[in-house]
């Protein structure tokens, strides 16, 4: 059936390859797989102006309509108008802590389905199957939900419940698999292929340039363009290996649209110390998990070192804690600098990150306090590790520490990474001179097509295009799909 797939779509250029199977490429896929939203008959939206737009043309679907003046206006805790106009239709009065349902109704329409595939490392649900399973999201667990499904339904059907309205990520992993097989996407998506370059091919391609045929490319040009419009259209080459039961094998796939849907998880920031190429200084939480479950660690053992004060850290300490695991946790900020993300949090609906937080401010070397096994400390750099798993540490007033450790879990964040694309994506970025980065240097999209403005043909979405939320995350896929929709002709006469 893989192979199949990979097989088919090799002979010819598919209208659309999404890479990435988070909830960015599932969402996408629902929607290009033929799902229509409409106003549901009689529904209300709470938002007067908006609900005036709609009913201008309640016969014509969501997809169809001029988004951009739908999403004018809109306000909410996203930067991007059709992240708030999408998450506003689904959830109208979610900010104010209502729960009223959706506005949407759904249609299946298949002869508006846009042929696509979705290239996936792992099985669908993306960033999601690298969390610690027991791991409470951050936000509440509706948000956590895709298009005409709703999560909070999905749990009381598996009798499983919200702890402060908020889900653990082993259950949305497992929403999102479901997701996919009920709305019978699964046939699209192709796990276990890692995509390690996307190639523009140009536009001499697609119109059959002799000289790219005689290149030995192998697809059959289209007969009719997919796209009438005078918009010029281009060839994109997606190379990788995909992985099954019979091993690892290379794969081509030729597309007229390409969507990087990859997240930013994949590469884990590093402090560029001397040492931290040391077998025993991990980067990522799933490390911790391991030492524990394989009985590397334990609490006899020498502290582990855990640097940052995000909430990935925060979780380490956690998860440290409840083993009875002696932690060192070091970082550079002020315990009290209102930008540590504790601050930000309200304590009653996040307690265990205000405890991690009170430890942060109460357990300094200095004045050991409540917690034996836990040692903060505040303001402070990391200078090197050694092979005899000593830290050297400069603390603000420029005074160097050493401690024994067992392992170090650097935690500082991640980034993209986008090496199957030219220079690592960074032409594509708003600033083409720094890194690709979600909160600082996205890549630069129109923000009603999610087309990239550099490059035609080549989509980005979710986190690379800096929306960081899951909810926020699928107006990028409304944008892509009436996009696409429109260049495949497929709007309704
Ligand atoms: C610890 C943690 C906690 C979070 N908590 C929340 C929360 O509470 N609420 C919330 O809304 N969001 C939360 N997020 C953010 C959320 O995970 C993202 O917004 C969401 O997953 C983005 O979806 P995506 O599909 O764009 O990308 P991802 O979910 O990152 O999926 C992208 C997928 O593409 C794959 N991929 C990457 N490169 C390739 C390649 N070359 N070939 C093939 N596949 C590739 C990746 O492995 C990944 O599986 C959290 C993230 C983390 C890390």
């Amino acid at each position: 059936m893989l192979h199949t797939h990979l097989d088919q779509s090799s002979a010819k250029p598919l209208p659309v390859v999404i890479i990435g199977n988070g909830p960015s490429g599932i969402c996408l896929s629902y929607l290009l797989s033929g799902y229509v939203p409409y106003v549901r008959r009689g529904a209300v939206h709470p938002n007067p102006i908006l609900q005036r737009k709609l009913e201008e043309t309640p016969e014509i679907s969501i997809l169809d309509q001029d988004i951009e003046y739908l999403s004018e206006g809109l306000e909410g805790r996203s930067t991007s108008p059709l992240a708030l106009l999408f998450d506003t239709l689904l959830r109208p009065d979610t900010d104010f802590g209502g729960t009223a349902d959706s506005i949407l109704s759904w249609w299946h329409q298949p002869d508006r389905a846009v042929p696509h595939l979705v290239l996936g490392k792992n099985l669908p649900g993306g960033a999601w199957h690298s969390i610690e399973g027991s791991m409470f999201t951050l936000s509440q667990g509706d948000w956590m939900g895709l298009p005409d499904l709703q999560f909070k339904d999905w749990m009381s059907r598996k009798k499983r419940g919200f702890r402060n309205n908020r889900s653990t990520a082993g259950d949305i992993v497992q929403y999102y698999q479901y997701y996919v097989a009920k709305k019978g996407l699964k046939k699209n998506f192709l796990c276990g292929t890692f995509v390690a370059s996307v190639k523009n091919l140009g536009v001499d391609a697609v119109y059959g340039n002799p000289g790219s045929r005689d290149r030995g490319c192998r697809w059959d040009l289209p007969e009719k363009p997919m796209d009438d419009s005078k918009d010029i259209r281009t060839l994109f080459q997606v190379d990788g290996f995909v992985t099954t039961i019979n091993g690892t094998q290379p794969f081509s796939v030729y597309a007229e649209n390409v969507v990087l849907a990859t997240g930013t998880y994949d590469s884990p920031s590093w402090l560029g110390v001397q040492g931290e190429d040391l077998s025993f200084v991990h980067h990522k939480l799933s490390a911790l998990e391991d030492a524990v479950r394989n009985k590397e660690i334990g609490m006899m053992s020498d502290p582990i070192l855990i640097v940052g004060a995000g909430l990935t850290a925060a979780d380490a300490v956690l998860f440290a804690h409840h083993y009875n695991i002696p932690v060192i946790h070091a970082f550079r900020r002020r315990v009290n600098d209102p930008a540590l993300i504790f601050n930000q949090l309200p304590k009653t609906m996040y307690p265990e990150y205000h405890k991690v937080h009170q430890m942060m401010k109460e357990q300094v070397s200095s004045c050991p306090g409540l917690y034996e096994s836990y040692v903060s400390l505040p303001e402070h750099h990391i200078v090197s590790f050694t092979e005899d798993r000593k830290c050297i540490f400069r603390d603000k007033s420029g005074h160097q520490k050493v401690y024994n450790i067992s392992m170090a879990f650097v935690l500082i964040g991640s980034n993209p990474n986008l090496s199957y694309l030219p220079n690592n994506g960074a032409d594509l970025a708003v600033d083409c001179e720094q890194p690709v980065s979600s909160k600082r240097n996205p890549i630069d999209v129109d923000p009603f097509t999610y087309e990239s403005v550099h490059e035609k043909g080549l989509y980005a979405m979710g986190p690379l295009a800096g929306d960081n939320f899951v909810r926020f995350v699928q107006g990028g896929a409304l944008a892509v799909a009436s996009s696409l929709l429109k260049k495949a002709n497929k709007n309704p006469p």
